[in-house]
């Protein structure tokens, strides 16, 4: 990796942020009349922690990293957006990433005018690091995204070639992990301490069951959390969802037996379509959905539709002609899908 201060935008290393009411003072007390807050409403007339302090607490017991290696977003999108607007000079410094993967990083990238790189994957869905570091932009990429499991292959990226990825890749390397509690590969996170280019990105969306109140996780070194914390909005997370994360956090078991039914449902779902004849080829998943190759994915998804039936038709996608992401959903859902797919006359 480079020094931290050739990476990052020059605005932005030289940045004095925002510095809020909240931020200013520490402690207790018992009069506030600094933030031009309404007294009356608790406890939503007041500004949530900036800092989010009591979630990260909870997530670094969790997650077994310290609280300063924590950034919260709102979802997983903000430090996508963050960590391109924190190192990426627009119009000039370019982005990796294998393709296919995860929409999300090349709208960020396209938003904020940065060039897209995309490296196509085996037929595996696999890469070899030598390919994205021989890349002839390598040299000049400021950040390189890695999605493990992937979406919307849904295996596990090798995890040997991503470690040549980050001992050889002079710039950031975020490895998004948002499906790592369906994944029978261990976390990166334990390797914070060995990389210090790794960024790893999970969230509250999927396996812990929380889209809705929009709560993602990014992991890394402090001195690069530090740089994401200078230009996050002060108050990203509100204080609905920051009291949501705390009560829900407290009791991670219920995510291991969603996990646990969500696993054997998976299964389940692989072995009534690996019967049905209009399934040419089922993917190894290591997520909570599966990518399935059919006959004819545009006529099949749109069958769907009219049977009330979505999922996702990734026909379009590199490597993914004729295939369709199906979520693997509650024991009746998936037994609904099984069935219309029985009967669906393609
Ligand atoms: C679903 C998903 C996310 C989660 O996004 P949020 O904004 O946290 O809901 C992140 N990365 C990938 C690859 C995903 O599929």
């Amino acid at each position: 990796m480079k020094e931290l201060k050739e990476l990052v935008r020059p605005n932005v290393w030289n940045l004095k942020p925002y510095s809020s009411a909240r931020d200013e003072f520490h402690g207790e007390a018992s009069v506030f009349l600094d933030a031009n807050e309404n007294p009356y409403n608790a406890p939503y007339n007041r500004y949530p922690d900036p800092m989010q302090w009591k979630v990260k607490e909870r997530i670094a017991e969790i997650k077994k990293v310290d609280v300063k290696n924590i950034l919260l977003g709102n979802g997983s999108d903000e430090p996508i957006d963050l960590l391109i607007r924190a190192f990426c000079e627009p119009a000039r410094d370019c982005i990796l990433a294998i393709d296919p993967t995860y929409g999300m990083y090349k709208v960020a990238a396209d938003v904020n005018n940065v060039p897209y790189i995309p490296v196509l994957l085996d037929e595996q869905f696999q890469f070899k690091a030598e390919n994205l570091l021989s890349h002839k932009e390598a040299s000049a990429a400021k950040l390189l995204f890695l999605c493990s499991p992937n979406n919307p292959t849904g295996n596990s990226l090798n995890r040997e070639e991503i470690r040549k990825v980050l001992a050889g890749f002079g710039g950031i390397v975020v490895v998004d992990e948002a499906y790592i509690d369906f994944s029978s590969e261990p976390s990166f996170l334990s390797e914070l301490s060995t990389y210090p280019n790794l960024v790893v990105l999970q969230t509250l969306s999927k396996a812990w069951g929380s889209a809705g109140i929009r709560l993602g996780m990014a992991f890394a070194s402090p001195e690069i959390i530090a740089v994401l914390n200078k230009i996050k909005y002060p108050y990203n997370i509100n204080q609905l969802s920051q009291k949501y994360a705390i009560d829900l956090l407290e009791n991670p078991s219920k995510v291991n037996e969603w996990v646990e039914v969500l696993l054997k449902e998976r299964e389940k779902l692989i072995n009534g379509l690996s019967l049905l004849p209009i399934v040419k080829k089922i993917y190894p998943t290591d997520a909570n959905f599966v990518l399935v190759q059919v006959e004819d994915a545009n006529k099949l998804y749109n069958y769907l539709v009219e049977q009330g039936v979505i999922v996702r038709n990734r026909t379009n996608i590199a490597l993914c002609l004729g295939c369709l992401r199906i979520t693997v959903g509650t024991p009746v859902e998936n037994e609904t899908l099984i069935e219309s797919l029985k009967k669906a006359a393609i």
